[in-house]
């Protein structure tokens, strides 16, 4: 019988994990079949629990990252910091252990897809909800010189800079306290989504800058074209952290690492069809 993987969420048919995972099954020539589940609001538990007596491993998304993080019984570092999570594994002894590769996928998509260095570099982060929580201990494990954590809402922005200020030169403010130009400028907030753009002067981009849209979408987002005019070097969107945190899942769940290139080229096709059908 086909190993069991599945993606818990609410509303759950936007995903693409099923076709991403289903390509990185066939790529690496995995038997397992992986479905997309509507979890109604509170029920994370019993769902998860009922999966989880014949399943193998479960990817997590909005709005349950939370829930997943305490229905686990172990943790990676990073999972455990983030207090959120994107990935169960369900282990020979029967215990559940998560990991939280949504911030892994994005440093894997600037260093090693977009070519950019992290290390040395300074990095202003917008936002500082969940996603950003999730991406500051991969970011910081690549040695930038610092990080600036902006939010509309200060003190939460300074509450996760002290929450992750013992693994490097890390501090928060508000967007218009932001000072001086950065090498790396990661927009994390959920702005970009009602075509928002948070107010950061736009000094702080400097003709070497690249800017990172956690967000995907057809047409470049806000955030993007906001960069591209002021001459930013270059601007990427979410959509290859998408494929690379469902990369790191899989190599964690199978032991195998897929190849995510073709699969963001794919998808980026088909969002460019639909854009223009
Ligand atoms: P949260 O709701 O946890 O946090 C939202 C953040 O955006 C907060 O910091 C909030 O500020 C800020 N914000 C919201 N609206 C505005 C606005 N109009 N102007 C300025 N700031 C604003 O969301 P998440 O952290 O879960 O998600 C953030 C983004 O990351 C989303 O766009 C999501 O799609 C993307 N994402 C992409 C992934 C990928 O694989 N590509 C994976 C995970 C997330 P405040 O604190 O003041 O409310």
């Amino acid at each position: 019988m086909s190993d069991l993987y599945a993606v818990m969420g609410n509303p759950i048919n936007h995903s693409k994990s099923p076709q991403i995972h289903s390509t990185f099954a066939e790529q690496t020539e995995q038997d397992l079949i992986y479905s997309a589940i509507l979890v109604p609001l509170e029920k994370f538990k019993e769902e998860a629990d009922s999966f989880f007596r014949n399943g193998r491993g479960l990817n997590v998304t909005v709005p349950f990252k939370e829930d997943a993080w305490q229905y686990a019984d172990t943790y990676s570092s990073r999972a455990l910091r983030a207090g959120a999570v994107n990935t169960l594994i369900k282990k020979e002894d029967g215990s559940v252990h998560a990991d939280n590769t949504d911030g892994i996928g994005m440093v894997r998509d600037i260093t090693v897809n977009n070519g950019c260095e992290i290390k040395g570099k300074r990095v202003l982060v917008l936002g500082a909800g969940g996603a950003v929580r999730g991406i500051l201990e991969p970011v910081l494990e690549e040695k930038p010189r610092e990080v600036v954590i902006a939010n509309r809402t200060v003190s939460k922005a300074q509450a996760l800079a002290e929450d992750f200020s013992d693994i490097g030169e890390i501090s928060g403010c508000g967007f218009e306290q932001v000072e001086g130009q950065f090498d790396l400028i990661i927009n994390g907030t959920s702005a970009s989504l009602s075509g928002e753009l948070p107010p950061v002067p736009e000094s702080v981009i400097h003709l070497e800058t690249t800017c990172y849209d956690m967000m995907y979408s057809a047409e470049p987002t806000v955030f993007n074209q906001w960069a591209a005019g002021l001459n930013a070097a270059a601007t990427l969107d979410g959509l290859g952290m998408l494929v690379e945190q469902a990369a790191e899942s899989f190599e964690k769940w199978r032991g195998v690492r897929p190849e995510s290139k073709p699969v963001i080229n794919s998808i980026r096709e088909s969002l460019l069809l639909v854009k223009t059908a």
